[in-house]
């Protein structure tokens, strides 16, 4: 009798456990968040605030990006950089396969580690979680090489991200005759000119001219073809500069 009891509850076991399952494979499965304590702590609240801001932003960008990836890896990290200007928050894409996102939170925005969350993480995941659709890594990067593809890329994320969530200074076109003048700059340069220079820091001063002149570009494809961020999405670079009338 006992064992007819165990091999009664081993049954139910088993169903529940394949029920489970089953819905797991009709769902997407949920991101995979990890947080690297090495250098700070993140405390209790700050950790529960960052899962219920990736919960509800992956809900809101897979509604939009029906095919990204699942189970996407975050790893979190506190730094102490500078990181006013994106509102205390950056990330990086590193692999398209396992989909991998690191995310760093600046403990030096003004407000702290909380402030920064509120202020700019969902604007960041709607981001990265862009090139992850895309396939656009650093490392299994499914795109050529050249400041004009990476303009283009960085520049549908941006206009996503400030579509659906917030716009960050940062990443604001100059004016269109400035913006002219960058593209035919960015048009003109080798294949393998240095990425840092024309993405993040000139040695002239200018600051992010690949994201600014991307944002520029995406958006005066949108205007030209009267297609949307989500249709621009599917379209490689070169279609986006024939939009955009290059
Ligand atoms: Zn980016």
């Amino acid at each position: 009798m006992k064992l007819f009891r165990i091999a009664l509850l081993v049954c139910i076991l088993v169903a529940i456990t394949s029920c489970i399952n089953s819905k797991n494979n009709a769902e997407p499965a949920n991101s995979i968040i990890t947080f690297n304590e090495d250098a700070s702590k993140f405390s209790a609240s700050e950790k529960q605030l960052i899962q219920g801001v990736i919960l509800e932003s992956e809900r809101e960008i897979r509604t939009l990006l029906p095919t990204l990836p699942d189970s996407i890896n975050i790893s979190f990290e506190i730094v102490d950089w500078d990181l006013d200007v994106v509102g205390g928050v950056t990330g990086r894409t590193e692999t398209n396969s396992p989909p991998t996102v690191f995310i760093q939170i600046s403990e030096k925005y003004p407000g702290g580690i909380t402030a920064a969350i509120q202020k700019a993480l969902k604007h960041t995941i709607f981001h990265e979680f862009h090139h992850l659709y895309r396939g656009w890594a650093i490392q299994d990067n499914k795109f050529e090489p050249g400041i004009p593809i990476a303009a283009i890329n960085e520049g549908l994320a941006v206009v996503f991200s400030e579509e659906y969530t917030s716009a960050m200074e940062a990443d604001s076109p100059p004016e269109d005759e400035v913006a002219e003048a960058w593209t035919q700059e960015l048009l003109a340069l080798p294949q393998n000119a240095d990425y840092q220079t024309w993405m993040f820091q000139h040695p002239d001063g200018r600051q992010s001219i690949g994201y600014r002149t991307g944002n520029y570009l995406v958006r005066k494809a949108m205007a030209e073809s009267g297609k949307n961020i989500l249709e621009l999405s599917e379209l490689s670079p070169d279609n986006i500069f024939q939009l955009a009338g290059y």
